[in-house]
C-alpha cells in the first residue's frame, strides 16, 4: 500500500503544472497522447496460472512493457501502473490514469478456466469494456475472477456499486462510448495479427475499469490456463506481435477520430 501510494505521488508530480516542471520543457517534449498500461495483478496477487506454473502477473508485465515500448514509438507518453512485482490496489490503477489525464487506459490480463475440461478447451482473445451488466454468464465470470484480486481494504472502500455509480457520471458515459470503439479497434487487430481464436468483444462490470475517466479497455490476451496458448503467450516474439497489434490499433483509432484524443 505504501509503495503504491508513493508511486502515485510520483506520478502526480509529473502532471502539467506540477511544481518543478518547467513549462518550456513540457511543451518541447509534448507527447501526442498519454496512455496508461496496467499490467494485471502483481505482488501477492498472482492472477491465473499456466499448466506449467507461469503466473499471469509475470506475463502481463512482460507484455505490458512491450506494449508500452510500441506506444512510445507512436509518440505517446506511456506510464505503467506497476513496473515490478508489487501490489497495486485496483482502485489506484484508474486513479493513476485520471491523475495523468491519460487518453487511454489499457488493462492487460490473461484468461483462465476453472475445470480441467474447460482448461483444455478454451483459448483465444477476449476484449472487454465496462458495463454494469455482463454480456453473458461467461463474461460475468471473467469479471468476477479479475475483481477478486481486489485487496482486503478495497472491499470496504467499495461499498455500494462503483460501476453503477460511475455510469451516472456524464464524462464517464462519454468515455464509455469511446471505450467501445477502442475495444473493437484493438480486438480486430489482435485477432488478425496473432491468429488467435476470436472470443469476441464483451462488456462486464470490471472494478479496475470503473473509475477511469477516459476510454478504457481490458484485454484478456489469451488463456494462460490452456497449455498451447500459454506457451505462445510467454514467447517473446508472440508478445511482440501482440504489442504491435495494440499499437497499430491505437494508431488507427486515433486517426479514425481525432476528436477522440483531446
Ligand atoms: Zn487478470
Amino acid at each position: 500500500m505504501t509503495a503504491s501510494l508513493a508511486a502515485l505521488a510520483a506520478l502526480l508530480a509529473l502532471l502539467p503544472g506540477a511544481p518543478g516542471k518547467g513549462k518550456a520543457v513540457a511543451k518541447a517534449a509534448a507527447p501526442t497522447f498519454v496512455a496508461v498500461v496496467d499490467p494485471g495483478h502483481g505482488g501477492e496477487q498472482d492472477g491465473a496460472w499456466s499448466p506449467t506454473g507461469d503466473r499471469e502477473k509475470e506475463l502481463a508485465l512482460e507484455i505490458s512493457r512491450k506494449i508500452a515500448a510500441r506506444l512510445r514509438k507512436l509518440g505517446g507518453r506511456v506510464v505503467l501502473t506497476r513496473t515490478g512485482d508489487i501490489d497495486v490496489p485496483l482502485v489506484n490503477r484508474a486513479t493513476i490514469a485520471n491523475a495523468l489525464r491519460a487518453d487511454i487506459f489499457l488493462s492487460i490480463h490473461l484468461n483462465s478456466m476453472p475445470s480441467a475440461e474447460l482448461r483444455r478447451a478454451r483459448h483465444g482473445i477476449e476484449t472487454f469494456f465496462l458495463s454494469a451488466d455482463a454480456t453473458d454468464a461467461s463474461a460475468a465470470a471473467v469479471a468476477a475472477r479479475e475483481n477478486a484480486s481486489r485487496m482486503a481494504g478495497e472491499a470496504l472502500a467499495d461499498e455500494g456499486d462503483p460501476v453503477g455509480f460511475i455510469l451516472q457520471d456524464l464524462e464517464s458515459a462519454a468515455a464509455l462510448t469511446e471505450s467501445s470503439r477502442l475495444a473493437y479497434f484493438l480486438h480486430e487487430r489482435l485477432v488478425a495479427r496473432t491468429g488467435a481464436q476470436d472470443e469476441g468483444v464483451k462488456q462486464a462490470p470490471f472494478y479496475v475499469l470503473a473509475g477511469a475517466r477516459m476510454p478504457a479497455v481490458l484485454l484478456e490476451l489469451g488463456f494462460i490456463s490452456h497449455e498451447a496458448e500459454s506457451r505462445r503467450l510467454k514467447d517473446p516474439a508472440y508478445q511482440e506481435t501482440i504489442a504491435q497489434a495494440v499499437a497499430d490499433a491505437v494508431a488507427a483509432w486515433r486517426s479514425a477520430d481525432r476528436h477522440a484524443m483531446r
